[in-house]
């Protein structure tokens, strides 16, 4: 057997086969791979060049062609940032501009490339309410239903086509039933309280009866069969200051988001914290047509990712625990002195598209009061525990926008009974 030498590595005890060591210039493995890793990270330090793929480029559609194409990852190229979101851009987008985009759309389509493409309508769809009957054209005839929320807009034809199918397409009916849903207009109204009344014999393969599907796309059949809508149109999103908010500082604003209170969690004995502090009396929430002074909707962050949390409200920003909660069967073990984290979020005065934060990949902010909201997993509309209607919608807290968290939290409100409710969704 051959002797063991010492490594020569200053302060480490290793001993090394004579071997290794020729391998190695005298030191252990472990040392070798540390000193190859460090050349090979000083190496990237020095040879990493910044790459501007926007230079010299100024129009928009062709930017966004830019953001939007996936880039291989390279270690010698910090990919510079263009500055400007591509939210922004297509907000400022023309017609003509817009009508470009969803040409290459199309093009993309035909490439077999639908991820982008995908990325690019529902960009249009979300930030411009464009109305794309062409790319949908092309995207129906590829047999793509899915994301539902394209179809939004459809006309005539494109809305006849899905129904068409859907009795016939037994694999994608699930799909085709979340396009119908989001187009939702008056035929659709009629053929799902059609259903409601005569289910269609392939009713029964769904989880659910075929009208529910309207709630994925944010409305329901009334008893009349007509078309209710669960959220407002009207909708403000929340901007985020990288400032952590100390307990005893308040911020201006129409509504306030996530504060700590002092009452306290029936189930965990933890702090509850006010979700949505709501001044009822600013212009700003006149749309959610509540006669009061201040609404509140809390709930404990905590209990409320293992079931819906209620809340009895009055109109003067009081609220007490609901006696309808039931205990979930299963609750987490953290301290529940644990305080939220939150930084200093306010509401922006700017009024935004329904839809611009409801599509939860896009990347828009979506921590909003009004407009339609982004579920991460099904549409979780929960119904008012003492009449049994649907709540209304009132707005929505991303936790990774707000405290570098993770999932949405969603309230809703029954107006007649005056009872709040809090879920949660996470991926
Ligand atoms: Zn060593
Ligand atoms: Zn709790
Ligand atoms: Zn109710």
């Amino acid at each position: 057997m051959s002797e063991r030498l010492p490594c020569q590595t200053p302060g480490c005890s290793a001993t090394i086969l004579p071997t290794t060591a020729l391998k190695t210039g005298g030191i252990c493995m472990p040392c070798h791979q540390k000193k190859l890793a460090l050349e090979k990270e000083t190496y990237i330090l020095q040879n990493r060049k910044d790459v501007d793929r926007y230079a010299g480029i100024i129009d928009p559609v062709e930017i966004l062609k830019i953001m939007h194409t996936p880039r291989k990852y390279n270690l010698l190229e910090n990919d510079l940032p263009y500055h400007r979101s591509a939210q922004e851009l297509y907000h400022q987008l023309t017609e003509a501009e817009r009508k470009r985009l969803e040409s290459y759309a199309i093009t993309l389509m035909d490439r077999g490339d639908f991820d982008q493409a995908e990325t690019i309508l529902l960009s249009l769809v979300c930030f411009t309410d464009s109305w794309i009957e062409q790319g949908l054209h092309a995207f129906i005839h590829k047999g793509k239903y899915d994301p539902g929320i394209l179809y939004k807009k459809a006309g005539p034809a494109i809305r006849d086509e899905l129904i068409h199918r859907v009795g016939r397409d037994s694999a994608n009916r699930n799909h085709l039933l979340l396009a119908l849903a989001w187009v939702g207009d008056e035929v659709v109204i009629q053929l799902f309280a059609k259903w409601r009344q005569n289910p269609p014999q392939w009713a029964s393969k769904l989880g659910v009866p075929p009208e529910n599907y309207a709630h994925e796309a944010g409305w329901e059949l009334d008893q009349d069969g007509l078309k209710r809508l669960l959220f407002h149109p009207e909708s403000y999103h929340f901007k985020v200051s990288g400032e952590v908010l100390g307990r005893t500082e308040t911020i201006q604003s129409a509504v306030v988001a996530l504060q700590t209170d002092d009452q306290v969690c029936h189930w965990c004995g933890g702090k509850l914290v006010v979700l949505y502090d709501c001044n009822l009396q600013d212009p700003l929430v006149y749309f959610m047509k509540l006669p009061g002074q201040q609404l509140r909707i809390a709930d404990c962050m905590r209990c409320n990712c293992y079931g819906t949390m209620y809340m009895k409200v009055e109109l003067d920003g009081s609220y007490s625990w609901s006696e309808y909660n039931i205990v979930p069967d299963f609750l987490s073990e953290t301290d529940p002195a644990e305080e939220l984290t939150s930084y200093a979020i306010r509401l922006s005065e700017r009024l935004r598209g329904t839809y611009e934060g409801s599509y939860w990949t896009l990347e828009a902010t979506s921590s909003q009061i009004g407009g339609h909201p982004a579920w991460i997993q099904e549409a979780a509309y929960p119904s008012c525990p003492c009449c049994l209607e649907t709540m209304m919608f009132i707005g929505q807290v991303d936790m990774e926008q707000a405290a570098d968290s993770e999932g949405i939290y969603y309230s809703f409100l029954c107006g007649a009974c005056l009872i709040s409710a809090v879920n949660y969704q996470q991926t």
